[in-house]
């Protein structure tokens, strides 16, 4: 029987999403739950129970095997969880649980890694074999594709380019570094900047978008305002911008990429912030290294899914041979 679907699983701090893909990267059915905090086991019967709700009525001959998106570090050649900030899930073996449970092929990878894979096989990054994706959320994670394969370093860890340095003395980061990225971009540090100016006059439309509560101010409160022309709340995201830029320096000049896909939940609403990361990085990048194009990223909530279904895919082809 042709091998028609692989399943993709993204796993998040708040929401488990899982959905059935065909080769050519539709989605046919797909399922979400909100993230169990009942420990580790809860999360794993989470996933079990998403998988057999996608996989419902498929035969087990069509379908490729099962891809997971883990918000964490994954050591890629063992499919050991190393390190998981927002889940209980380090040192848990997902993959043999998953596996024995379903009976299916699983493969597990790193969100930023999936999203990677995801832009690249069906998204902005189509064609392109050298790239950098970057996305920024309340994390900010990302994956690398070099010569057309995805680059994961010698274990697995790499293309953490939101704890790159930005700040010697910087703030606190929540993997335990000092002046990381994700410290200055984050939904956390937006949010901060958001409340900081809604409680003067000069941010009312900010808090306008919290309903007036102050306390409800959050980073979508600023990305709101500013997709309805608020200047202030635009000044605080073309600030991220700014310091997005300049991280991107130091990647360009290192990696020399074709493109650079910028997606997450504030990369992808925030247009004017990823220009002006454009603009600074190519005033400051080396000369010849200046072609690089930056956009935004087109997958939206499905990255996730269609990463690790495209990961599946690739694992089961290289498993038989087929290419
Ligand atoms: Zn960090």
């Amino acid at each position: 029987m042709r091998i028609n679907y692989a399943v993709g699983v993204d796993v998040g701090g708040t929401r488990i999403a899982a959905g059935l893909v065909e080769r050519k990267g539709r989605i046919v059915k797909d399922a979400m739950c909100l993230t169990p905090k009942g420990g580790p086991f809860a999360v794993v019967d989470a996933i079990i129970d998403l998988v057999e709700q996608v996989s419902a009525g498929t035969q087990d001959a069509e379908v490729a095997g099962i891809g997971i998106g883990i918000p964490g570090q994954i050591d890629f050649l063992r499919q050991s969880i190393e390190f998981c900030t927002n889940l209980p899930l380090a040192g848990v073996d997902v993959r043999s649980l998953v596996m024995s449970r379903t009976k299916r092929e699983v493969t597990m990878d790193n969100d930023g890694n999936l999203a990677a894979y995801g832009e690249a096989r069906w998204g902005a990054a189509k064609g392109a074999r050298d790239f950098q994706m970057i996305t920024v959320g309340t994390g900010v994670g990302g994956g690398m594709f070099l010569n057309g394969e995805p680059y994961r370093g010698s274990r697995g860890l790499g293309g953490e380019i939101g704890h790159t340095v930005i700040d010697l003395d910087g703030r606190p980061c929540p993997c335990g570094g000092t002046g990381h990225l994700e410290s200055y971009v984050g939904r956390p540090a937006i949010a901060e900047k958001g409340r900081e100016a809604a409680a003067t006059y000069k941010g009312r439309k900010i808090l306008a978008a919290a309903k007036g509560d102050l306390e409800a101010v959050t980073a979508q409160s600023v990305v709101v305002a500013a997709q309805h022309g608020d200047e202030v709340a635009r000044e605080i995201l073309l600030d991220s911008g700014t310091i997005l830029g300049r991280a991107l320096v130091g990647l360009v000049n290192i990696f020399n990429p074709k493109l650079i896909v910028i997606g997450g939940g504030i990369g992808e609403s925030a247009d004017f912030m990823v220009e002006r990361a454009a603009e600074v990085m190519r005033g400051e990048a080396l000369a010849g290294r200046r072609d690089v194009t930056v956009v935004q990223a087109v997958l939206g909530n499905d990255a996730g899914i269609l990463g690790a279904a495209a990961l599946s895919f690739d694992e089961h082809d290289s498993r038989e041979g087929v290419h």
